[in-house]
């Protein structure tokens, strides 16, 4: 039996499946979907992309993989290559992982590493309230989101802050020596509620991690490759430790980059075994999704989806902003993505089957009915889903 995630498997709707998918649709035996959260926000070029097809054809027909450890490969060398021109500033030492959320694991130890190798003794970090960084124990204690982890422990050295900044300077004022790590997703906070907060809080938090001496990570797993409405937030202000997922690989394959800067690099650098970083997943560097994040960077490069993504964000805001309904609390748009936050969760039970009639595939969670959708996306395309959102409220008012 499949256990499928964050579901009482009790009660579990039968998900819809899937026999194909191209360009921004889902297909089902009766349907064609749009799908407007971009499976998780990843597929950021759309399904079946002919060259990312063949870019995995290509590298499979080579070899599908082989370990990082005593060998390495073209398509690593060619990525890596690429990124040190392509990322901001001196983010130029990359670790790769299989997933996202062994990325922001990897950023954390690399900071808590990085204070013991230098003989600091820094036992807190700080976050973000509303924060999501993944699954997996560490993520968690990082993250702050009570519909997710409910059932697991708080952790004691973790601090989390609004993204306010007097809140930020009381916190670097009592705890500053005291903090290995700053741990933030940039500008959009996504699944603690696609919630979007000024560029001058992260200005601040920049000032303040160089007068304390405190590690700024950037968890760009959701925000990285456009989805601001900027490449990356780290063309705003510089972190020391960028991490990358989900669209690294245009969402053909799970990967993850964290990328550090020289300082941090410098810090394990020497010529004792026990400076090195300890850490090797098994698919680290996998060939296959090395040659897929290369021909998703050359696309979203040579297509320009910077002006698409202005596009949507200009049609998001034509569409939405300005919309009333008694039950709508809040409605909020930033590069590719949308959100309409309703004042209680009873408002959106039935959305998705709804939207589903209206060929339009959604996945509203707790107060948040919302969009990410691929970058190719159409304006007729875009404008159905705005309208199923809209239609919801206007066609219901029951709910
Ligand atoms: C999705 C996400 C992660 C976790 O990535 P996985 O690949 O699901 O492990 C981490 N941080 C942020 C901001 C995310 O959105």
């Amino acid at each position: 039996m499949i256990w499928y995630p964050y579901a009482q498997m009790k009660n579990l709707k039968t998900p819809y499946k899937i026999i194909d998918a191209e360009g921004v649709y889902l297909k089902t035996s009766d349907k064609n979907l749009i799908d407007s959260i971009s499976s998780w926000w990843c597929m950021i070029h759309g399904y079946k992309n002919q060259e990312l097809n063949q870019a995995m054809k290509n590298q499979i027909d080579k070899f599908s993989h082989c370990m990082l450890a005593g060998l390495s490969h073209e398509p690593v060398e060619k990525l890596s290559e690429k990124l040190e021109s392509y990322l901001p500033g001196d983010l130029n030492y990359y670790f790769f992982s299989d997933s996202g959320s062994v990325g922001v694991e990897v950023a954390l130890k690399m900071a808590m590493q990085f204070n013991k190798n230098r003989g600091q003794n820094r036992k807190k970090i700080l976050a973000l309230k509303n924060a999501y960084h993944g699954d997996t124990f560490m993520t968690m204690a990082v993250g702050d989101d009570e519909d997710y982890h409910s059932a697991f422990p708080k952790n004691p050295d973790v601090i989390h802050i609004q993204t306010k900044i007097p809140d930020l300077e009381k916190a670097f004022c009592d705890f500053g020596e005291q903090l290995s790590c700053f741990i933030v997703e940039p500008l959009l906070q996504g699944a603690g509620g696609i919630r979007m907060y000024d560029i001058s809080f992260l200005k601040r938090a920049r000032e303040l991690c160089d007068k304390y001496d405190v590690v700024l990570i950037f968890d760009e797993v959701a925000t990285g490759f456009g989805r601001t409405g900027n490449r990356f937030v780290s063309d705003l202000v510089l972190p020391d430790i960028l991490v990358l997922g989900k669209a690294l690989t245009g969402g053909y394959i799970g990967h993850a980059l964290t990328a550090a800067s020289k300082k941090i690099f410098d810090g394990f650098y020497g010529d004792s075994q026990d400076l090195a970083f300890m850490h090797g997943p098994t698919f680290m560097a996998n060939p296959v999704a090395c040659a897929l994040a290369l021909k998703s960077i050359e696309i979203f490069e040579r297509e320009d989806y910077l002006s698409k993504i202005k596009k949507i964000e200009e049609i998001a805001k034509r569409e939405l902003l300005g919309f009333e309904d008694p039950r709508i609390a809040d409605i909020r748009v930033m590069g590719g993505a949308f959100c309409i936050e309703v004042k209680k969760s009873e408002t959106l039970k039935g959305f998705p089957e709804f939207a589903y009639k209206r060929g339009i595939f959604a996945r509203p969670f707790v107060r948040y009915m919302y969009g990410m959708v691929p970058y190719i996306i159409t304006e007729e395309e875009l404008v159905r889903i705005t309208d199923t959102m809209k239609a919801w409220f206007t066609e219901n008012s029951s709910h």
